[in-house]
């Protein structure tokens, strides 16, 4: 589903992808679809994944294991916050849909691609299926690229908000090559080029790196004012670790004359939304206001 969001002269759609379902929302459900699949058909019962303590894609597999009867393990980033899932809305939603949560060291996360920990984890947990942090594997960016369809071949500008790059990846398989594919990285570093380049098949993309606000999971209170303004003008909700900080790059972009007068403007909603209860929390510590 599509919504117009009317700026500055400007038509901006927002494709809903939010809304596919309340709680394996936007792209993560996109990202799950063929690895869900793929468990099944190889008999494996347990799937293991890796995130950050308010990870959209923790909260979506634990949910997705639940539904399929698929185990789930999530290796979580930080051992402080072993002893605080009541407090941490998204941990305590993945325990309760069974997934098991295994609490690691920064430093130990570091290492999750290396063949050594993976052995380590064998051997605690027995058999499993990874699926790497964000969900990003190439059959993520199969389901990914069914975001885009024919019937969105008139658009100039297709923008999405980029994490791990998995997302972007899609969308530029999945489009024409007369379109431009902005991706609006929630996170500060380099390594996204490459990341992104792995899986694109296309060269008709660009990042646009000046929206992170200060690199991932930070905020400031104009991205707040800004998220909860967009929510009263236009009754759609926004995330302030990715689509809050993709729209507010949009309509300042449209402010600086990024786009050409006429640019048909796609902006992907990849949802997220669960993080706001938790970043909430974290807002009501420092005694800024709520998102709404
Ligand atoms: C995970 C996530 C992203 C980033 O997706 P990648 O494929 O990792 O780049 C963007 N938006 C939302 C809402 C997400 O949860």
């Amino acid at each position: 589903m599509d919504e117009l969001v009317v700026y500055g002269g400007y038509k901006v759609f927002m494709r809903r992808e939010d809304l596919i379902h309340p709680l394996i929302s936007g792209n993560k459900y996109r990202k799950l679809k063929y690895n869900i699949k793929d468990v099944k058909s190889k008999k494996q019962s347990t799937l293991l994944t890796f995130g950050g303590a308010y990870s959209n894609h923790i909260s979506a597999t634990a949910y997705a294991g639940k539904v399929y009867s698929v185990k789930t393990i999530g290796i979580i980033r930080g051992e402080e916050l072993v002893n605080k899932i009541e407090s941490n809305p998204t941990l305590r939603f993945a325990q309760s849909c069974g997934m098991i949560l295994k609490f690691v060291s920064r430093d130990k996360y570091r290492k999750k691609e290396e063949a050594e920990f993976l052995e380590e984890l064998k051997a605690e947990f027995g058999n499993f299926y990874v699926l790497p942090e964000g969900g990003t594997n190439d059959l993520a960016i199969k389901g990914c690229e069914e975001i885009l369809t024919i019937d969105d071949a008139d658009f100039d500008f297709v923008c999405c908000s980029v994490g791990t790059g998995g997302t972007i990846s899609g969308l530029i398989n999945g489009s024409y090559k007369n379109q431009k594919i902005l991706g609006f990285p929630a996170l500060k570093g380099d390594f996204l080029q490459q990341d992104i380049r792995k899986f694109a098949k296309q060269e008709n993309w660009e990042l646009i790196t000046g929206y992170h606000f200060g690199g991932y999971g930070k905020i400031k209170p104009e991205l707040i004012s800004f998220i909860n303004w967009f929510k009263r003008e236009y009754k759609i909700p926004l995330d302030p670790i990715y689509t809050g900080k993709m729209m507010y790059g949009i309509f300042d972009m449209i402010k600086k004359g990024f786009f050409p007068k006429q640019s048909k403007i796609l902006a992907v909603h990849t949802g997220g939304l669960q993080g706001v209860e938790g970043m909430n929390l974290k807002l009501k510590k420092k005694g800024w206001s709520l998102i709404e």
